[in-house]
């Protein structure tokens, strides 16, 4: 039997939270979620996984089929904030992304920062006035993007 916490059902979650599906890095997104405070006990956002959340995005394919899903959410809960946490190194990136491959760490995190600015702006254009974050996580730690030159 599991440990089960009944559901308020009058709570409507307010952030949007996407992840790569890559299950290692779901405690350091979810620590990381709440040191920036968009989820706690008392605030629970909703969750998109999906392989290579900014790069999936960004892509025509893809973005076609999660923007709908997005905007769906937004709706139904009347989120206003969006947070997409991308890792390296990505196996859908490396799979996906030209130049990912054969990249050093510092280039991993470049094709990071691009496709993060890209979804940024794609999200941006097509959800206004929705507050948008991103974040890059590696191995060992968060990285900063704002080091990244524009
Ligand atoms: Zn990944």
């Amino acid at each position: 039997m599991s440990d089960y916490h009944p559901v308020e059902l009058g709570y409507m979650p307010d952030a949007l939270l996407m992840y790569c599906s890559d299950g290692r890095f779901f405690d350091a997104h979810e620590s990381s979620a709440e040191t920036h405070g968009v989820k706690s006990e008392d605030r629970l956002p909703d969750r998109i996984v999906i392989p290579g959340p900014s790069y999936s995005i960004v892509e025509e394919s893809s973005g076609r089929v999660i923007l709908p899903y997005i905007r769906g959410l937004l709706k139904l809960h009347g989120c206003t904030q969006i947070s997409i946490y991308d890792h390296f190194p990505c196996g859908w990136m490396t799979e996906n992304t030209e130049g990912y491959r054969e990249s050093d760490e510092a280039g991993k995190i470049a094709i990071h920062g691009r496709h993060l600015k890209a979804a940024e702006e794609i999200l941006s254009q097509s959800f206004k006035g929705i507050d948008i974050q991103t974040h890059l996580f590696g191995p060992k730690e968060e990285i900063d993007l704002s080091r990244l030159a524009a």
